[in-house]
């Protein structure tokens, strides 16, 4: 998984589900992990949160929200726009200077619905749609400054955030029918590509999109 000893790391969300598992490994690899609280939203927060940071080589936006079946509501469109898209834009460029110095990296955490529309959640696969082009852009825009910028691509991953249509049983079989792994992802699963993606190994690797979804996107 490669060594972060000596590296910090910032983890967004990494209290639960993919971010804590991703805080875990990151832990696990020798890295000292920053898991203060802050709401992505609020530039003071970020702000806040950013300000006693004395050095930064690793930013992972794991931060996310969803409301199945109330995104046609545009207070609600708003806020999830927010928080998923915004949220990664206000973190990494309060991160940037911190990361320069390093010649950081950032993963941010796109989705299957980047790619696929979302009937019920159209907030959600505009923002996660948003973050792919996001990304892309920073990394384009910051190879310059030694900073590389790379997503990964959830597919049904089983955390809190899935919690109910893991439970929905005819749900749950029709993703599972198409996933070709046939199986719901761990919150695991998705942490090793992240890692990998911010390791040596990966040096040469800015603006790519890692799909971590078991096959879910090729059938
Ligand atoms: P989760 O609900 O466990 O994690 C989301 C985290 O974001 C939580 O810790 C929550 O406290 C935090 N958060 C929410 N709003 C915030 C805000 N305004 N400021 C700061 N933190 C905030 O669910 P998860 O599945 O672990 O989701 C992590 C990321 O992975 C999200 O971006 C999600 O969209 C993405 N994702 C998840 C799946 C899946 O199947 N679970 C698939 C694709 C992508």
């Amino acid at each position: 998984m490669g060594d972060f000893n000596g590296q910090t790391v910032l983890v967004t969300g990494g209290g639960t589900g993919i971010g804590k598992a991703v805080t875990e490994a990151f832990v696990a690899a020798g890295a000292e992990v920053v898991n203060r609280h802050a709401d992505v939203s609020s530039q003071s927060d970020v702000d806040d949160l950013i300000r006693p940071l004395a050095t930064l080589d690793i930013l992972v936006n794991c931060a996310g929200i969803i409301h199945r079946d109330a995104e046609y509501d545009m207070p609600t469109f708003l806020r999830v726009l927010d928080v998923n898209l915004s949220g990664v834009m206000r973190m990494c460029t309060a991160c940037k200077p911190l990361l320069a110095r390093r010649r950081g990296s950032i993963v941010n955490i796109a989705s299957v619905l980047s790619f696929l529309g979302g009937p019920r959640v159209p907030a959600y696969a505009a923002s996660k749609g948003g973050v792919v082009q996001l990304t892309k852009s920073l990394a384009a825009a910051w190879a310059p400054d030694g900073i590389r910028v790379n997503a990964v691509a959830p597919g049904w991953i089983a955390t809190q955030m899935t919690q109910a249509i893991q439970e929905d049983e005819q749900r749950s079989a029709v993703i599972l029918a198409r996933t070709p792994m046939g199986r719901w992802g761990t919150p695991g699963d998705v942490a090793g590509p992240v890692l990998f993606l911010c390791s040596q190994a990966a040096a040469f690797i800015t603006g790519a999109v890692l799909p971590v979804d078991g096959g879910y996107l090729i059938s």
